[in-house]
């Protein structure tokens, strides 16, 4: 998947970019206000007077942005904001740097007010009519629904189910304790399990590059290594180099530790491979069949899971699988069933020399 594959849903809250600009604008053009009645009587948007004069959002709403313009950082904030939303993936994958610093004090001034537009805001009709008239209204947990219906597992750890809501929620990819400006950013929200987005695994964790759960294929980056004698399971990055994306999305999602424990899985994968390469043989009878036929047998279950990465839960780890044994264990069965073949020929020709005596 790439960005351009994205379902639409995925960029429901992109109208919020407007609101967020005429506030920060606000904010950055009228420092130190201090008094609510001169809000009103300040330069704004149309669209930001009508929010602001909202009955429901007036006192909290004004004393948010009250607190933003009183931020001595808050042009920086601005740049931040558009550097962020602008080049999102880019910055996430390495081809843009940029350093973040913001000051625990800033990040104090201005986490309440992106809190609210996250936690408030976006559940609220009357910023959907004020900023995105045209669209229909869909509250946070409806998103949730339909972003577990585009990708339908965990697509940190492909291991759960996204359609059970007792087992899913919104986590913010740049976590908002450092990316507070990023709370309602479209590209930031990721649909997890809450494993993977709680205090175990994800929790504030993040790091820059890193790979990108909807855009950049974890299975196109990452391979996991087997070894069958202590059943344990480790995911490693295909380019090896420090500070990788893949290194850091493997640390940041402890991908290592949320595979323990799920040899079971890997087991279950191996009895189904050879149990098809057995069906395989005995179809074929022996005489027509070739070492060929294991591998092409394990790479159409390798494509099977592949086109299942983001339906089927496992597909990561099975696929991965399909790629171990096709390395590693296809010339074990391929022997096997070669001994066997010949065995078999071994006693068709007593046979016949059997029945040859007989007449
Ligand atoms: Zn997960």
């Amino acid at each position: 998947m790439n960005q351009a594959m994205l379902s639409k849903e995925f960029k429901t809250y992109e109208f919020t970019h407007s609101f967020i600009i005429d506030v920060l604008t606000w904010a950055k053009d009228n420092p130190g206000t201090t008094i609510y009645t001169d809000i009103n009587k300040s330069t704004m948007t149309i669209n930001l007077k009508k929010m602001i004069n909202t009955n429901r959002f007036r006192g909290k709403l004004q004393a948010y942005v009250l607190s933003l313009c009183n931020c001595n950082e808050i042009e920086l904030v601005y740049e931040y904001y558009l550097s962020f939303t602008h080049n999102y993936f880019k910055i996430l994958s390495g081809q843009i740097k940029v350093s973040i610093n913001l000051t625990k004090k800033t990040i104090s001034e201005i986490k309440p007010f992106f809190d609210y537009v996250y936690n408030n805001l976006l559940d609220c009709k009357s910023l959907w009519d004020v900023y995105n008239s045209n669209a229909k209204f869909v509250k946070r947990n409806e998103l949730r629904k339909l972003l577990s219906k585009s990708y339908k597992v965990c697509p940190y750890c492909d291991l759960v189910d996204m359609n059970d809501p007792t087992s899913s929620n919104m986590d913010h990819f740049l976590p908002l304790s450092e990316f507070p400006f990023l709370s309602v950013f479209w590209g930031n929200i990721v649909c997890a399990c809450s494993i993977c987005n709680g205090h175990q695994i994800k929790n504030n964790n993040w790091a820059i590059p890193i790979l990108h759960p909807y855009i950049n294929g974890i299975h196109n980056n990452t391979r996991f290594i087997f070894n069958k004698t202590d059943k344990s399971i480790q995911i490693e990055p295909i380019h090896l180099y420090d500070n990788s994306p893949e290194v850091n999305f493997i640390k940041v999602l402890k991908q290592n530790i949320r595979y323990n424990n799920l040899w079971d899985y890997v087991q279950n994968e191996e009895n189904e491979i050879v149990e098809e390469v057995c069906e395989l043989y005995n179809a074929y009878k022996g005489d027509n069949w070739k070492p060929i036929h294991v591998i092409r047998s394990v790479e159409f279950r390798r494509r099977e899971h592949l086109s299942n990465i983001g339906k089927i839960t496992h597909s990561r780890l099975r696929m991965g699988y399909c790629d171990y044994f096709v390395l590693k264990e296809a010339e074990l069965s391929m022997k096997f069933l070669e001994s066997e073949n010949k065995k078999r020929q071994m006693r068709i020709k007593e046979r016949q020399q059997l029945i040859f005596e007989e007449c």
